[in-house]
């Protein structure tokens, strides 16, 4: 704990830490049903809750005005409303917003906000760090701690949601911040059920977006969850062994998999695969590569999402200068697959793609 900001350190460490209740954003709507029948209250009035917290942006149960008081008391004794606090608040010359929240046991995660004429997209993390070690993430590097619950997955939306004016909405999510969204599907789902659901959040399920290193049995897993998702997969390499290099969790899993697991999301839910491939001055940014990417994907219906890597400070691995992306990105249209180049978003704030970093951000003052 020595590296955290200074004003994390009091409340969290020694006697004089608070209360933890359960996180009130961890209970799914059925759960809360529960709950207000075994306190006496009829059912609906866990829609009337949650329609307070998803749908009237409140941060306390107490502001909740047509629930009764006495429930209302009972609530803040039995919940937390917030798993944790805000540690920072960045904005970026593009008007791109970072939060970085301290949640249970003081664990940091970062969680974005990007706005565009026509969306709100938020970017959020599923775990503290990530176990999957791609060379060029800067989430990574320490290895993964825990998995995020799912009201604190929840607590980013509706902490950014809180950020935007009363005519803004969140448009878009991509679950593309700190973590292997899928090696916590477990908990996630439900989040992204809650965000869909139009008692929570209303969005549809075009709107979320969710990225993995490509695990293929979860892949398939979240295929048969019945509610279709955008899938987007960080392929990085069209063959093996340049990909084991970049992503070493490929040695035992390998594109081929990877690839067929994506065909089947495609059959089951109708949604094309979006395939992320960070470039890589010198490494994977070449002609070859180009071709051979696109010999892997173009009898597929398939998208190519570009990213120029973001600089990481202790990561020797930079992005090809602009031609040469561009060159990579005509060699596939040529070659017959659907592209585009991310835009960097949030870059005067560390906010751009991968560069969501625990260390970093514990280093610096607040
Ligand atoms: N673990 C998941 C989701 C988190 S990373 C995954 O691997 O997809 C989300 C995306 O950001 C991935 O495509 C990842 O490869 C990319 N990314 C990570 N670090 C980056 C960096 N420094 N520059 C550009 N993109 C990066």
């Amino acid at each position: 704990m020595d590296n955290l900001p200074v004003e994390l350190k009091g409340p969290l460490s020694g006697s004089s830490a608070p209360v933890v209740r359960p996180l009130i954003h961890d209970l799914s709507r059925s759960a809360l049903q529960e709950w207000c029948q075994s306190h006496g209250l009829p059912g609906y009035r866990a829609d009337q809750i949650r329609q307070w917290i998803f749908g009237k942006r409140v941060d306390a149960f107490e502001a909740m005005h047509d629930v009764p008081a006495a429930a209302r008391k009972k609530l803040a004794e039995e919940f937390d409303f917030w798993a944790g606090r805000i540690v920072r608040h960045q904005v970026a010359t593009d008007r791109t917003e970072k939060l970085l929240l301290a949640l249970r046991q003081g664990d940091l995660v970062e969680c974005v906000l990007m706005r565009e004429p026509d969306r709100n997209t938020i970017c959020v993390s599923t775990q503290v760090g990530c176990g999957m070690g791609c060379v060029f993430c800067a989430s990574g590097l320490e290895g993964v701690k825990r998995n995020l619950s799912t009201g604190e997955i929840l607590e980013q939306v509706l902490r950014v949601d809180r950020l935007l004016t009363k005519e803004e909405r969140i448009t878009n999510i991509v679950v593309m911040g700190m973590g292997e969204p899928l090696a916590n599907l477990k908990n996630l789902l439900p989040a992204l059920d809650t965000l869909h659901d139009k008692g929570g959040m209303g969005l549809g399920a075009r709107r979320i977006t969710i990225s993995t290193v490509g695990l293929p049995e979860k892949m398939r897993e979240l295929a048969r969850h019945g509610t279709p998702y955008n899938l987007a997969v960080s392929l990085h390499a069209p063959e093996n062994s340049l990909r084991t290099e970049i992503v070493p969790t490929n040695k035992g899993t390998g594109i081929e998999a990877i690839l067929a697991a994506a065909d089947d999301y495609f059959e089951i839910t109708g949604r094309r695969v979006t395939y992320e491939y960070v470039l890589l001055a010198g490494k994977n940014d070449g002609p070859d590569q180009a071709k051979q990417l696109a010999r892997l994907l173009r009898e597929r219906i398939a998208h190519v999402n570009l990213i120029p890597m973001n600089p990481v400070a202790p990561i020797d691995l930079s992005a090809p200068a602009e031609p040469r992306t561009q060159m990579f990105a005509e060699m596939l249209e040529h070659g017959g697959v659907n592209v585009t180049v991310r835009k960097r978003k949030g870059a005067d704030i560390d906010a751009a793609c991968g560069q969501l970093r625990l260390t970093e951000l514990t280093m610096g003052p607040a």
